[in-house]
């Protein structure tokens, strides 16, 4: 099965051609980063502008790299939510343009189905599983029994922790998309200053950032005030430690008390170098298989929404040509399509 994928949630404008579900035939992506940079964040129009622009080389060479034509893919797959709407909108009516020219199916994927996926594309599934998504939009701890179902176990009562971090890192005068940067800077530093961990209530999966970028920002505001010099390396390692700490230990009493066979990690923060390590670590004498992806699976791409557009396939799942962009898609409701 040749699967065709699209993804423009954000401010990415990627496809991919993937081979049964876990094989990538070509991925391509076009990062607008540098266009967004001087505003310090992601502006929506600007993004829909990019992706209009880029949709067609992108796709024409995600054909050349892979050698084919549209007659040899089976189903088209796209990002149908969430994200930010004008973004969606011009990779599904690009995805429908496709599909209805060449009379094949059309498949509607789920943004973080697609990051859980992207593990796929690496190591097969064995369920019980626990995916840990940390992204720039959401924070949670997945539950899968099966392919293609999610049950929410936890999730963030606030701030997303790409989200954290990226604010963290704007009041570091560090340069957008700030995690990376965040991460840079604390493996030159300590955890010197104890920020909060946000443990929440004893039997909680639920994770909050809120407080703790708080904490970050008021400690820079009083050193500021009083003179004092605090070591930026130390601000973001101590940061670090509270987001890391916090996200291990969870995801370590998750996999246990639901025993699981795999946890895998998704979306842009499981790029962290400290997590990884932290999670490693943490998993190292356990008979549970830790499924940490490559750097390029873990940010926005095309592959993942493949790789998860092909469990939909499989199961019949077959959008209509009035889909629409859905920037409020939830997870669990869209597992229960096509359940057999
Ligand atoms: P969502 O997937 O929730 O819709 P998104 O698509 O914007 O959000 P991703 O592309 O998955 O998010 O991830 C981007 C986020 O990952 C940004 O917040 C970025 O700062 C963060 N990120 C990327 N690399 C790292 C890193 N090494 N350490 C920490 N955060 C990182
Ligand atoms: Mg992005
Ligand atoms: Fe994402």
């Amino acid at each position: 099965t040749y699967i065709l994928a699209i993804e423009t949630s954000c401010d990415e404008t990627a496809a991919a051609i993937i081979k049964d579900g876990t094989e990538v035939v070509a991925n391509v992506v076009a990062t607008q980063i540098e266009s967004h940079k001087r505003f310090g964040g992601v502006v929506p129009e600007i993004a829909s502008r990019h992706h209009v622009e880029q949709m067609t080389i992108v796709l024409e060479e995600v054909f050349a790299k892979a050698n084919m034509t549209m007659e040899q893919i089976d189903a088209v797959a796209v990002t149908e939510g969430p994200g930010l709407v004008g973004a969606l909108l011009v990779g599904v009516s690009s995805a429908k343009a496709l599909a209805y020219a060449h009379q094949k199916p059309l498949i509607g994927v789920h943004h973080i189905a697609g990051h859980i996926y992207a593990n796929r594309l690496q190591e097969e599934f064995t369920f019980p599983l626990l995916a840990l998504v940390v992204s720039g939009g959401h924070t949670e701890l997945i539950l899968m029994k099966e392919h293609g179902v999610f049950e929410v176990i936890g999730e963030t009562r606030d701030d997303a922790a790409g989200e954290a971090y990226d604010k963290v890192a704007r009041t570091l005068d560090l340069p957008y998309p700030g995690g990376p940067e965040v991460d840079r800077l604390a493996q030159l530093g300590e955890d010197t200053l104890s920020f909060p961990r946000a443990w929440l209530e004893e039997d909680s999966y639920d994770f909050s950032f809120s407080g703790l970028k708080s904490a970050v920002i008021n400690t820079l505001h009083n050193a500021k005030q009083k003179g004092n010099d605090l070591k930026r390396e130390n601000i973001a390692a101590s940061f670090q430690a509270s987001v890391i700490d916090v996200l291990t230990e969870k995801t370590y009493r998750a996999a246990k008390d639901h025993q699981v066979n795999q946890v895998i990690i998704a979306g842009g923060v499981a790029a962290n170098k400290g997590l990884r390590a932290s999670l490693e670590e943490k998993f190292k004498e356990e008979s549970i298989q830790l499924s940490i992806p490559p750097l390029w699976l873990c940010t926005d791409n095309a592959a993942m929404i493949g790789a998860a557009g092909t469990i939909a396939y499989q199961k019949g799942n077959r959008a209509g040509w009035d889909m629409n962009a859905n920037p409020g898609l939830d997870l669990e409701s869209y597992g229960m399509r096509g359940r057999s």
